[in-house]
């Protein structure tokens, strides 16, 4: 008994064909366009292909063409079936690679012969003079639907730039618009909170508490619309970079010191290298900062609680023959959840994130906190804007067992200019 592949869009067929093959012992299997009778194909190698010639997206002789160029697939025949009868139908299905042709509506009776005699190994063919003909008429429909193809795609990419062109500017025209307000709440926090501020002695505990979480949640939200300036000018290719000459060994630092609490909240151990040997590099330092800052807070965010989290750079490729720069290479580790591979690309995409967005919560360090999706994205384009290059190696995602992600800085040290 045989497994059927039938390609047809149409239900009632399906059913039909299903409930006069099936009863004989036949296996059916139904796809209902193309794409998804290749796939079936592919995975299911059935014994016998029966194609509807009328389906959508690819037609079913394209279908046919290339099914029977599938490694594997050459010697199942493909039956053609078409309602369609137009003259020369028959040859135009054997002349795209098909061992059949059977006209519809289906003859019931008839059907399940003639699918024993195709299995037993009944092949159609055609004259070589019809062949060529038909298939000088088959490359020039075929090249056809290619160009509509092309133009339905190109069409397609330009509303998606179109598209990507407004979230951009809705993006800048939202972060100017809300940086001027923010200010001016930020500068009244600052009034309320200096040193010695008499609103603060006057205080109550309650109050006091009220104005901390105002001052984190504006300074959240000041981060917020940064992260959204930041992004915008790196894809307009205008993000100053303010170049002085660096030691990793400061910046490794400040860095321990800012999440020195937070790490230590977490019950974390955070390890960072001595790189007192690393020569100064000709960088933006406040940028590269930035970059770390990124990157470390995402590694205590998806580390749980005890985990590890390590800072380390090395020199790369200082042995090279002559004409390649050595390059210094600084590596983020943690021991967190890790991110599967096919997310690595992804997760530098603006606003991407792994999970979904409801399991958000507001915390830029809490296990899990979720955020606007920009850290990465901005982390990579101010590595290229030094002539960079930011990636992740990380095994899998599994929040049990831990796997880990190693986030990748690679950068030149940087000339400083002659004068
Ligand atoms: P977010 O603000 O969501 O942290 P990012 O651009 O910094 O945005 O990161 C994008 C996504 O990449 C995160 O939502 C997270 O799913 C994943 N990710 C980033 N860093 C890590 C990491 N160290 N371990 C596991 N997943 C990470």
């Amino acid at each position: 008994m045989a497994k059927i592949l039938y390609v047809e869009d149409n239900v009632a067929n399906r059913m039909l064909v299903s409930q006069l093959l099936e009863p004989l012992g036949h296996t059916v299997i139904e796809a209902v366009d193309g794409i998804t009778g290749i796939q079936a194909a592919q995975d299911e190698k059935p014994d016998l292909i029966l194609m509807d010639i009328n389906i959508p997206g690819m037609d079913g002789y394209e279908t046919t063409t290339r099914i029977k160029s599938l490694p594997e697939m050459g010697n199942v025949p493909i039956i053609a079936l078409t309602a369609r009868t137009m003259a020369g139908d028959r040859e135009r299905a054997l002349t795209a690679g098909c061992d059949g042709y059977i006209a519809k509506p289906i003859d019931v009776d008839e059907l399940p012969k003639q699918i024993d005699e195709f299995l037993d190994g009944r092949r159609d063919t055609v004259s070589l003079d019809q062949e060529s003909d038909y298939l000088r008429e088959y490359n020039v429909r075929l090249v056809d639907h290619l160009e509509q193809k092309v133009r339905e795609l190109t069409a397609a990419n330009e509303e998606v730039e179109r598209r990507a062109l407004m979230k951009g500017r809705f993006i800048d025209l939202a972060a100017h618009e809300l940086r001027t307000p923010l200010t001016a709440v930020h500068g009244y926090l600052s009034i309320l909170t200096a040193p010695g501020s008499p609103f603060l002695s006057n205080a109550d505990e309650n109050t006091r508490e009220i104005i901390e979480g105002v001052v984190i949640g504006v300074d959240r939200l000041r981060g917020i619309v940064q992260d959204m300036l930041d992004v915008t000018r790196i894809r307009a290719g205008t993000l100053q970079l303010s170049y002085a000459p660096v030691t990793l060994s400061s910046i490794f630092k400040r860095i321990e010191r800012d999440f020195s609490k937070v790490v230590a909240r977490r019950n974390q151990i955070l390890i960072v290298a001595d790189v007192s040997h690393i020569r100064p590099l000709w960088v933006d330092g406040e940028r590269l900062t930035q970059i770390l800052r990124n990157l470390l807070s995402n590694a205590v965010k998806y580390t749980p609680d005890g985990g590890e989290v390590e800072l380390a750079a090395e020199v790369v490729g200082e042995d090279q023959p002559s004409g390649s720069e050595p390059l210094v290479k600084i590596t983020v580790r943690d021991s967190g959840v890790g991110i599967p591979p096919d997310q690595h690309h992804l997760i530098f995409e603006h606003f991407h994130e792994v999970r979904e967005i409801e399991h958000h919560s507001t915390s830029k360090t809490e296990f899990m906190g979720g955020g606007a999706g920009l850290g990465l994205p901005i982390a990579r384009g101010v590595a290229e804007a030094h002539g960079g290059s930011l990636w992740v190696e990380s095994d899998s995602y599994d929040p049990e067992a831990c796997p880990g992600s190693k986030f990748h800085l690679v950068l030149p040290f940087g000339k400083v200019p002659q004068n």
